[in-house]
């Protein structure tokens, strides 16, 4: 029996986390999660799963769900702490990250620092503080486990190979709903063409990550630190089928290639059971069905964020974080019509222009960074 903790477990990872749980009853149990402003989802989530400890990241909520779960045995708690509380609880031996952005910074170290193993959907920590996570991955010798499909693909190419043997990372992107549409009418696509991807059902900010390109360099970075392998050997092709989730290649010219479906549940079961393998009701694969798989070289100017990434990984230091801050803000004012979906990489590139890469040396700093970012980007769109 698995004890498990769930950060963000109304999102879109954290429902199909517990799908799973719900299948395998005699292999999970789940003792803590922590949930934003769905507290209707949360409370069905409370009475089905019975969990010991819930967090709720506003603590103005509390007395709302207390109401909706009418005298449930269940301690709640609120704010940064409470997250905290739900992500080093007893007992809990694997915290699986699906907060979204770097509000999942702090909970996530938190784990780690408690001895917790983590499966981390979360990648924008990777993104923002990724030195200082390997190193606290290492320090306290927790295990983590990719939930990204894409690095769960690699990382299931790497087992039983040697680190030293890999040659490239190829990391394999759908091209979203955007990846055809004519480059002038790019500038005019509404909210909801950019929310309508055409392979994978997600929360709104990765999927507008998805549009822009933006989640592939997040992801970049990502595998920069999971798999300790410099982003010169990683790149990316697109391939709109979604069915190779990425492969790894090795100096003897063989390349190791993960498939399947696309289908979340898979990923995120292999990272909570790893190396063992659980029906996941994720169908198999009929290569016959799926016909023809392709692949594209992606193009700089349809996806300039793209490029953004790899800037940002060579300037070094704080830059991710910077980018990463002014991503999510670009992202949020396009999702409220405040700007158009040309502008996010626009405000993003702005907002690096401005910034003098410095050491981060602690989370702390990371955070100071994150809200640097996040202002300058306000500043930029006019917020
Ligand atoms: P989502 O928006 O569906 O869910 C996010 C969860 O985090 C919700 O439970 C929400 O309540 C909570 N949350 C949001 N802001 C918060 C805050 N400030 N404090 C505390 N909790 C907060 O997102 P998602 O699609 O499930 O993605 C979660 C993470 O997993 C992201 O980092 C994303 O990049 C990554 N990821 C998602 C997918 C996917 O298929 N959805 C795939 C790969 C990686
Ligand atoms: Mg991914």
């Amino acid at each position: 029996m698995k004890q498990i903790a769930i950060l963000g477990s109304t999102g879109s990872i954290g429902v199909s986390t517990l799908e799973i749980v719900a299948a395998h009853p005699d292999k999970f149990r789940v003792v803590s999660l922590s949930a934003g402003k769905n507290l209707e989802l949360c409370a069905r989530q409370v009475r089905q799963f019975r969990p010991k400890l819930v967090a709720l990241a506003d603590p103005a909520d509390l007395p709302r769900l207390r109401e909706l779960l009418d005298g449930q045995d269940v301690e709640l708690v609120g704010g940064l702490e409470g997250l905290c509380a739900v992500a080093t609880a007893d007992g809990v031996q694997m915290v699986v990250a699906a907060i979204v952005g770097a509000a999942g910074l702090v909970p996530t170290a938190a784990a780690i620092q408690a001895g917790k193993d983590v499966a981390l959907a979360n990648k924008e920590t990777l993104v923002t503080a990724g030195h200082l996570f390997m190193e606290l991955v290492a320090r306290h010798q927790v295990k983590l486990y990719p939930v990204d499909s894409e690095h769960s693909a690699v990382f299931q190419s790497i087992e039983g190979h040697r680190n030293q043997d890999i040659t490239k990372i190829i990391l394999t992107a759908s091209g979203g709903p955007f990846r055809e549409t004519p480059l002038e009418r790019l500038k005019s696509v509404t909210v909801q063409d950019a929310l309508n991807h055409p392979n994978w059902s997600m929360g709104r900010k990765i999927t507008i990550d998805s549009a822009t390109m933006m989640n592939k360099g997040l992801e970049v970075i990502e595998a920069r630190w999971l798999f300790d392998v410099p982003v010169e050997r990683i790149s990316v092709v697109i391939h709109p089928q979604s069915i190779i989730h990425s492969m790894v290649e090795y100096l003897d010219g063989c390349v190791m290639a993960q498939m399947g479906v696309p289908d979340m549940k898979a990923p995120i079961a292999y990272a909570l059971t790893c190396p063992e393998r659980v029906p996941t009701g994720v169908r198999g694969l009929n290569l016959t069905e799926v016909g023809s798989l392709t692949f594209f070289e992606p193009d700089n100017g349809r996806f300039p964020a793209l490029a953004l990434a790899y800037r940002a990984v060579n300037d070094g230091e704080s830059m991710p974080a910077v980018m990463n801050a002014a991503n999510e803000v670009a992202v949020e004012a396009f999702l409220q019509g405040r700007i158009r979906f040309t502008e996010i990489a626009a405000v993003i590139e702005k907002t690096m222009d401005a910034h003098q890469p410095h050491v981060l040396n602690s989370v702390e700093e990371v955070l100071n960074t994150d809200r640097w970012g996040r202002a300058k980007a306000k500043e930029l769109i006019g917020l």
